[in-house]
């Protein structure tokens, strides 16, 4: 069989690898990728928003973002952050990159500006015994971050008080956990027609 000589370079089969009637270089692949791809960040705390929703950065879901915008016959698509390359493997085994640049917006998210703005919807009056109370408040902060955020705690001479970001947060621990508290509700304010309520906890151990 003679050579095969691309159509468009005009390099020949004895030199290069060929699929069907084109070099690997000028074999047309069809990929369509997006100029760039933006996202938020929150200078605070690191995470990104994504679809909407505020979550921890990874490199892979930045990866997921920028691939579910690319269409081709590829594959099988790869997207390596540090060089922003989306690398796709073609059904022939051909590796395609294509530059992607990422355009990292620097922004505050809400929980973190409201933490700034000393903002909380809740305070959490521990009170009894000190050294059972310090052990109590530790796990009650670990567990409550992972909902919300303690805006700060305080020392009193009548016991430990929590400001926490979410009553409502508040409300399921108690529930989950069964501790009996007892609940005032202030009205201290209102937001846009909206009454801003500040609830205390007390709880006795
Ligand atoms: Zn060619
Ligand atoms: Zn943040």
């Amino acid at each position: 069989m003679s050579a095969l000589i691309c159509p468009k370079c005009g390099k020949t089969s004895d030199t290069v690898a060929f699929i069907e009637a084109f070099c690997v270089e000028c074999y047309p692949v069809s990929i369509k990728v997006p100029d760039k791809v933006e996202f938020e960040q929150c200078t605070r705390c690191g995470r990104a928003r994504l679809k909407g929703d505020w979550t921890p950065y990874t490199d892979k879901k930045i990866g997921d973002l920028v691939l579910a915008k690319c269409r081709g016959d590829f594959e099988s698509a790869g997207y390596d952050v540090e060089r922003q390359t989306a690398v796709f493997t073609m059904k022939h085994g051909v590796k395609v990159e294509r530059l992607i640049p990422l355009e990292m917006k620097k922004t505050i998210c809400p929980q973190c500006s409201r933490i700034s703005g000393g903002y909380f919807e809740a305070i959490i009056q521990l009170r009894g015994n000190r050294a059972k109370m310090e052990k109590y408040a530790l796990m009650l902060i670990s567990r409550l971050e992972k909902k919300t955020f303690i805006a700060k705690t305080e020392e009193k001479d009548e016991g430990l008080d929590l400001y926490v970001g979410n009553s409502k947060a508040v409300v399921a621990l108690m529930g989950n956990l069964g501790v009996r508290a007892l609940i005032t509700k202030k009205l201290v304010g209102r937001d846009q027609g909206k009454r801003l309520y500040r609830t205390t906890f007390m709880v006795r151990l």
